[in-house]
């Protein structure tokens, strides 16, 4: 596993604090409760790697952790309702300066509920990709609260949806089968190394 010795490397709240050089960074997105910080763990193996994001004070924070490819760059979840508004504005400048300006994003991974995708804030994200043509990754998770054959018709549903979005792959997860972690893990380290 090439993300198994993942490591945090810093939390940043200004574009100014990250790092100077010109590392790939992954973005893995979504919308909060969707299942990242769990899909993160997974994908590098680590019981408690993104429990950091959750940290009290961290959580409007870019939180970069470093893996031999690069680095996973974990923004905070969007559509959260309870946030006040100012912070929900400094959240979108903070992220949105970071997707349209960052040299080094090299690609999203977006993860969203299996049962719930799209949502609006998922397609501005897509969006945000889609105009500075990074490649991105939609992750269904929480595939195990559906049936086999209602995951699949999801996640096809999700395909023909965004057939036009060049340079888009789309795949089913569960954090808690576990499945799906091999096939994030190879499209993650595509993303990275392209
Ligand atoms: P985040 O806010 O996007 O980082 O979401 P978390 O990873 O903290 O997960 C939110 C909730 O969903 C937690 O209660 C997790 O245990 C649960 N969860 C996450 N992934 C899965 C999954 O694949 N299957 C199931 N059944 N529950 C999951």
């Amino acid at each position: 596993n090439p993300f198994a010795g993942a490591r945090f490397l810093l939390s940043c709240a200004q574009l100014s604090q990250l790092p100077d050089d010109d590392r790939p960074e992954l973005v893995f997105a979504g919308r909060s409760n969707a299942g990242k910080s769990s899909a993160l763990n997974r994908l590098c193996g680590q019981q408690a790697l993104a429990r950091v994001s959750k940290t009290p004070g961290r959580t409007q924070l870019i939180n970069l952790f470093e893996v031999p490819l690069g680095r996973l760059a974990d923004i905070p979840g969007y559509g959260f309702a309870k946030v006040a508004r100012d912070l929900r504005e400094s959240w979108g400048a903070l992220i949105g300066r970071y997707l349209e300006t960052r040299a080094n994003v090299c690609g999203i991974v977006q993860i969203m509920d299996v049962r719930h995708p799209l949502m609006p804030q998922d397609r501005q994200l897509l969006e945000w990709a889609a105009a500075r043509a990074l490649p991105c990754h939609v992750v269904l998770t929480k595939a195990d609260k559906l049936g086999y054959g209602a995951a699949k018709n999801a996640m096809l549903a999700v395909q023909r949806s965004l057939a036009q979005v060049p340079g888009l792959s789309v795949q089913l997860f569960s954090a808690q089968a576990p499945s799906g972690v091999e096939a994030l893990r190879e499209r993650a380290s595509v993303l990275l190394s392209q």
